[in-house]
């Protein structure tokens, strides 16, 4: 079989659903490996650094016209659909809750499309999962671009010219990517205090050396993941955070809920009594932003606080984010791999579990909405 790969449509995306090291494992099975020219060189993998037994194509349609499985970072937009090929596989990040006549149209060509973003969260699947190895990206860059954009070291130095004190980090929410922001928060040498509303992230915050915030708030809801807040949750929440807030010099947040809008934690007002010079971060802007003034794509100025809403973070650091990525769907295809047969075992929890279309129907509740 002809495992295939192209460069990424959408605007400022990096990355690369293969990298040399991928394919160089896919060629061992016995399977070959094609792709679009140039397609790895944003992430930092030029055409030559695939290994010589995968084919380069001429244009990207002849790689959608031949792959039986197509990877991608995203991997479904309308344009390549109508050039994938019939009763192919389509393995990627496909936005399984926008745009979802798209998987009609897949299955009209009796295409099986696995989305990475549905890969169940069980121990099994952790190598699996493209949500947490991006979100540790996103965590990281998100640290970097506040010590940039803020005006003061993050580390202590005692310097000739005095003494400088460590900047106060806040990182709200500690899943994936507020852990990391956490860590890289710590290594820059900053005062870094945690929090989420889980309270097992307790004891994963104080083992990073941060220290966890207690504003009085549990929510724990279904597989253990957080809950939406009731409203006397939430403002039990933002009035004891609104106090601790005029004392951080930067505040990173990363808080989400499974298939839910960002929860909005940090009002205009919060905002505005922050001190002048603050950064924010605001990882939740692609959800709609944890801050309400957070705009997506977009930095700007609120009464002297730098609120920053970030877009696709992960395409920022493109070459570990694309070989994080690319081992995650390795891991994915050669669940498919019966000593070097492709064959898909519907009896395999993680493939049943993120397949949003097979054998002629869109199976997953996320698109039918139908829950089993
Ligand atoms: P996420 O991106 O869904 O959410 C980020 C964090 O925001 C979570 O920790 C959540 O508790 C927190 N949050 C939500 N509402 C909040 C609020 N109002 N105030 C403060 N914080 C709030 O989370 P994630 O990074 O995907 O992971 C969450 C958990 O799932 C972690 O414990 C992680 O270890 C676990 N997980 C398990 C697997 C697996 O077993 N395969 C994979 C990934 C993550």
């Amino acid at each position: 079989i002809t495992v295939g790969f192209v460069k990424e449509r959408n605007e400022g995306e990096s990355r690369v659903a293969m990298v040399p090291e991928t394919a160089e494992k896919i060629l061992k099975l016995g399977w070959q490996v094609l792709f679009e020219p140039d397609a790895g060189v944003s992430a930092g993998f030029p055409n030559e650094a695939y290994p010589e037994m995968c084919q380069m194509a001429k244009k990207r349609n002849d790689v959608l016209n031949a792959a039986d499985v197509l990877v991608g970072v995203d991997a479904l937009s309308d344009e390549d659909l109508k050039e994938i090929k019939n009763d192919s596989v389509v393995v990627g990040m496909v936005s399984p809750y926008q745009n979802q006549q798209r998987f009609d149209q897949a299955v009209a060509k009796n295409i099986t499309v696995f989305s990475m973003e549905l890969i169940p969260r069980t121990s099994r699947a952790q190598a699996m999962d493209v949500l947490s190895s991006q979100a540790s990206v996103a965590g990281y860059k998100a640290v970097l671009l506040a010590a940039s954009e803020a005006p003061r070291f993050f580390p202590m130095l005692t310097t000739a010219a005095g003494t400088i004190r460590p900047a106060s980090v806040l990182v709200i929410g500690a899943g994936v990517a507020g852990l990391q922001a956490m860590a890289t928060a710590r290594r820059l040498g900053a005062n870094v205090t945690g929090y989420d509303v889980r309270p097992e992230t307790v004891e994963q915050i104080k083992s990073l050396g941060a220290k966890f915030l207690d504003l009085g708030v549990e929510a724990v809801g279904e597989g253990g993941y957080a809950r939406a807040l009731t409203d006397e949750e939430k403002l039990t929440q933002q009035q004891n955070l609104a106090k601790h807030l005029t004392s951080v010099d930067v505040l990173i947040t990363t808080a989400a809920v499974p298939g839910r809008p960002a929860p909005r934690i940090i009002t205009a007002e919060m905002v505005d009594a922050m001190k002048a010079g603050s950064v924010i971060v605001d990882l939740g802007a692609e959800g709609g932003g944890n801050c309400e003034p957070t705009e997506l794509g977009v930095t700007k100025l609120v009464n002297n606080v730098k609120v920053i809403g970030p877009k696709n973070l992960p395409a920022t650091v493109p070459l570990h984010a694309s070989e994080m990525y690319s081992r995650n769907v390795w891991n994915l295809l050669n669940l498919m791999n019966h000593e070097g047969e492709f064959v898909i075992n519907w009896e395999d929890d993680i493939l049943a579990g993120c397949a949003v279309t097979r054998e002629g129907a869109v199976v997953h509740p996320a698109v039918t909405g139908i829950k089993e």
